[in-house]
C-alpha cells in the first residue's frame, strides 16, 4: 500500500512523548520526514535515533519565538521543506490546588505554551508555506476547551483560545492554500493526564486520576481511555490530501464523552 505521507516534511511539537510521539512514529511509518521538537532532549533524541534517517530531534521551547523560528528553519534546511506543522506541545496546570491558589507564573506559563506556542508555530510555518504551495497546520486543543469545569481553569481557557485561534487562522490562511484544523482529544493515557504535576504527591495524583477515569468512563460512550495512537490516526488523516476539503474544523476524538447530557446517560 502506498505511504500516505511520502515526500512530505512535518514538524511535531511535543513529539518526545504521548500524542506527539505516537504521531511522529506514525508519520514516519507513512513515509514522512519528521522533526521532533520538544524540551525533553533525551527522550526526543532517543526517539529520533530509533526512527532512523527519517527523523531528527531539535530542542525547541514553543513559547520562545526564536526557538520556534529556529525549528522551522531547521526542518527546511535539513529536509528541504515543510508541509505539515503539528502544534501539539501543551502543558496542564494542576488539577489541584484550586484556581484561587494559582500564581501569575502558572497562568503565564500555561498560556505561553498552549496559546502563544501554536500561534507562533502557525505563523512561522505559514510564512514559508504561503510561498511554497501551501501546507497543513494542525493544533491540539482539548475537550477542556469546550467543556467548562471547576478544575484546570487556566488550561480550559488556554484550549478554548486555541480553538478560536485555529478557526480564525483557517479563514486567514485559506487564500494561501494552507489548511488549519484543530484536534480535540478527550481523556488520553499519557504523562500529561497522570496529574502528577505541581508537586502533588503520588498517592493524591493516583486518586485524582482514578476519580477522573471513573467520571469520564461513566459518561463516555466508548468505555476506555484513549491511547495516543487514537489521536495520531486523526492527525494522519488531517495531514494528508484525504482531508483536502477540510479546514477550520474542530474535531473531537474523545470516545463520545461530549455527545450527550450526562444526566441522561
Ligand atoms: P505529554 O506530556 O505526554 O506530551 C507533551 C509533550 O510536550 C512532552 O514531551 C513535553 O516535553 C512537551 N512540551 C511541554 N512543554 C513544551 C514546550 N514549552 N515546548 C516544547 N515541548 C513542550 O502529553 P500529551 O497528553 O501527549 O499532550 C499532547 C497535547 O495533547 C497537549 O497539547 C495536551 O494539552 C493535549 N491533550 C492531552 C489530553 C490527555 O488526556 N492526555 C487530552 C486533551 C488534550
Amino acid at each position: 500500500m502506498a505511504e500516505e505521507l511520502a515526500g512530505k516534511v512535518a514538524i511535531v511539537t511535543g513529539g518526545a512523548s504521548g500524542i506527539g510521539r505516537a504521531t511522529a512514529e506514525l508519520f514516519v511509518a507513512e513515509g514522512a520526514k519528521v522533526v521532533i521538537a520538544d524540551v525533553q532532549d533525551e527522550a526526543g533524541a532517543a526517539l529520533a535515533a530509533a526512527l532512523g534517517d527519517a527523523a531528527l530531534f531539535r530542542h525547541a521551547d514553543v513559547s520562545d519565538p526564536e526557538q520556534v523560528q529556529a525549528v522551522v528553519d531547521f526542518a527546511i534546511e535539513r529536509f528541504g521543506g515543510l508541509n505539515v506543522m503539528f502544534n501539539n506541545a501543551g502543558i496542564s496546570c494542576a488539577a489541584f490546588p484550586d484556581f484561587l491558589d494559582d500564581t501569575l507564573a502558572d497562568f503565564d506559563r500555561v498560556m505561553r505554551v498552549n496559546v502563544l506556542g501554536p500561534m507562533l508555530g502557525t505563523r512561522n510555518a505559514a510564512r514559508w508555506m504561503k510561498d511554497h504551495g501551501g501546507g497543513v497546520i494542525l493544533n491540539t486543543a482539548s475537550i477542556a476547551g469546550t467543556l467548562a469545569g471547576h478544575a484546570m481553569m487556566t488550561y480550559r481557557a488556554s484550549k478554548a483560545a486555541l480553538i478560536q485561534f485555529s478557526k480564525s487562522a483557517a479563514i486567514d490562511l485559506a487564500r494561501h492554500g494552507i489548511r488549519v484544523n484543530c484536534i480535540v482529544p478527550g481523556h488520553v493515557r499519557t504523562e500529561l493526564s497522570s496529574f502528577g504535576e505541581k508537586g502533588a504527591d503520588d498517592a493524591l495524583a493516583a486518586r485524582i486520576a482514578q476519580g477522573v477515569d471513573a467520571v469520564y468512563l461513566s459518561n463516555q460512550l466508548i468505555k476506555r481511555r484513549g491511547d495516543p495512537i487514537d489521536v495520531a490516526n486523526l492527525a494522519l488523516f488531517l495531514a494528508t490530501d484525504k482531508s483536502r476539503h477540510m479546514t477550520g474544523a474542530v474535531l473531537p476524538v474523545e470516545g463520545g464523552v461530549t455527545v450527550g447530557d450526562p444526566v441522561n446517560h
